[in-house]
C-alpha cells in the first residue's frame, strides 16, 4: 500500500532566506507498506513554489494523475527513471517516489542504505547554514556553531547586503571556512559588487544568478576569483553537464529531492569527478525522513566537501523520526539498519498531520 501525509511541522526558530521567512515545515512523506515492510520518502517541495516551479499540490498531483501509474515496488530505481523520463519535468515529484524505491530495495536486500549506493566512507562531513539576522546575532550562532565543530559556515546574502557582516565575520574568524549563498538574489548587472567578496577569501559563492542563468554564471566565473557553486540551477543531470561543459561552475549543491532521486545524484557525482568538480549535499529543511537519504548519499566517498546536512534538533522542536542525527567532530553517521534506518514516531507524526490519502492498495 502507497500513502502520502502532508505534515507541518514547527521549526525551533524562523528561517529567513532571500525567498521569504519559513515557521514551519510542511511536507509531503510516502509511505509504503507489505507487510512487515515500511519505507518512507520525502518531497522537498513546500506550500508555494518559491524556490522552483514545483509545491505540494503539484507533487501531490503529479503522483496521483501520472506517475503512480508506472511506480511498482518491484521496480529498480533506474527503470523507475526510465519509464518516468516520459513526463516532463517534475522532478521533485519523481525524486520522492524514486528515494522510495531506493528505500524500498535496501530493506528488501537488508542493507542499510549508504552501503546499497556504493562506496560509503561511513560518514557525512558537515556544515552549517545560517539564515540572515543582524551583525551581532549571526557572529553569535557563528560562534557556537564552530565550537559545536562544524566542518563550514554558510551565510546567506541577498541584494544590497552588508559587506561590513562578512567584513565582521573575516576579522572575528580568520582561517574558518566561510561560504555565501546568494540563492539567486543577483543579476549580470552586479558582478562589480559580487567582486569585493573576492577579499573574504570564501570557499565558494552560492547560486548568485537566477537558476536559468547558466552562461551568466560563466561569465561571472571569470570575473572573480571566488569559487562557483551552482544550487537551484543543477535540477537535472543534463543541467549539470551544460553547467560543466559551459564552464559555469567550480563546485556542485546536489540536493537529490530536487534533482529527481539518488540515481540521478550519483550519476551528477560521476560527471563532476571526471571534470574535478567539487561536490557537496545539500538539504531544503527536510524532517528526519528526507535527511537520512542525504546523510546515506553525502556518506558516498565521491561527496569531497561538507554538506548542509545538519542534525535534526537544529531545524525542529521534535522530529518525525524516533532516531535522530547526532553530530560529532563534525561529522554525522547514517544508521546502521536496512534502507535509511530510521522509524517514525506516529504519535507526533499523525498529530502533525493535516492532509492524507492512500495513493495505491
Ligand atoms: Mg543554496
Amino acid at each position: 500500500m502507497l500513502s502520502y501525509s502532508k505534515i507541518s511541522n514547527p521549526l525551533v526558530k524562523p528561517f529567513k532566506t532571500s525567498f521569504g521567512t519559513q515557521l514551519t515545515r510542511d511536507a509531503i512523506i510516502l509511505t509504503y507498506q507489505e507487510g512487515e515492510t515500511r519505507a518512507f520518502a520525502e518531497a522537498v517541495t513546500e506550500e508555494a513554489p518559491l524556490y522552483g516551479y514545483e509545491d505540494n499540490f503539484t507533487v501531490i498531483h503529479m503522483i496521483n494523475s501520472h506517475l503512480k501509474g508506472i511506480f511498482s515496488p518491484e521496480l529498480e530505481p533506474y527503470k523507475f527513471n526510465e519509464k518516468a523520463a516520459a513526463y516532463r519535468g517534475h522532478n521533485m515529484a519523481k525524486g520522492v517516489l524514486e528515494m522510495l524505491l531506493w528505500d524500498i530495495n535496501s530493506k528488501r536486500e537488508g542493507k542499510p542504505l549508504h552501503k546499497f549506493l556504493g562506496k560509503s566512507k561511513g560518514y557525512a562531513d558537515v556544515g552549517v547554514s545560517i539564515g540572515m539576522s543582524t551583525v551581532e546575532d549571526e557572529l553569535k550562532t557563528i560562534e557556537q556553531s564552530v565550537k559545536l565543530g562544524y566542518r563550514r559556515i554558510k551565510v546567506k546574502i541577498e541584494k544590497g547586503f552588508n559587506l561590513a557582516l562578512l567584513k565582521a565575520i573575516r576579522d572575528r574568524f580568520e582561517d574558518i571556512p566561510i561560504s555565501a549563498d546568494a540563492n539567486q538574489g543577483f543579476t549580470r548587472d552586479d558582478f562589480r559588487l559580487l567582486k569585493k567578496l573576492d577579499q573574504f577569501n570564501l570557499v565558494y559563492l552560492e547560486q548568485p544568478l537566477p537558476l536559468e542563468d547558466i552562461n551568466g554564471h560563466a561569465l561571472l566565473r571569470k570575473e572573480i576569483k571566488t569559487p562557483i557553486c551552482l544550487d537551484e540551477s543543477i535540477e537535472s543531470v543534463e543541467s549539470a553537464t551544460n553547467a560543466i561543459e559551459r564552464e559555469a561552475v567550480d563546485v556542485i549543491n546536489i540536493k537529490p529531492g530536487r534533482v529527481g532521486g539518488l540515481q540521478n545524484s550519483l550519476d551528477i557525482m560521476e560527471k563532476a569527478k571526471e571534470n574535478d568538480i567539487k561536490v557537496w549535499i545539500g538539504g531544503m529543511l527536510e524532517t528526519g525522513i528526507g535527511r537520512s537519504f542525504n546523510v546515506s548519499l553525502a556518506s558516498n566517498t565521491m561527496v569531497n566537501m561538507p554538506g548542509d546536512t545538519s542534525p535534526n534538533f537544529r531545524y525542529f522542536k521534535k522530529d518525525i523520526t524516533n532516531e535522530t542525527f547526532e553530530m560529532r567532530d563534525g561529522r554525522i553517521s547514517p544508521y546502521k539498519g536496512p534502507g535509511i534506518g530510521v522509524t517514525l514516531d506516529y504519535e507526533f507524526f499523525n498529530g502533525i498531520q493535516v492532509e492524507g490519502a492512500r495513493l495505491i492498495d
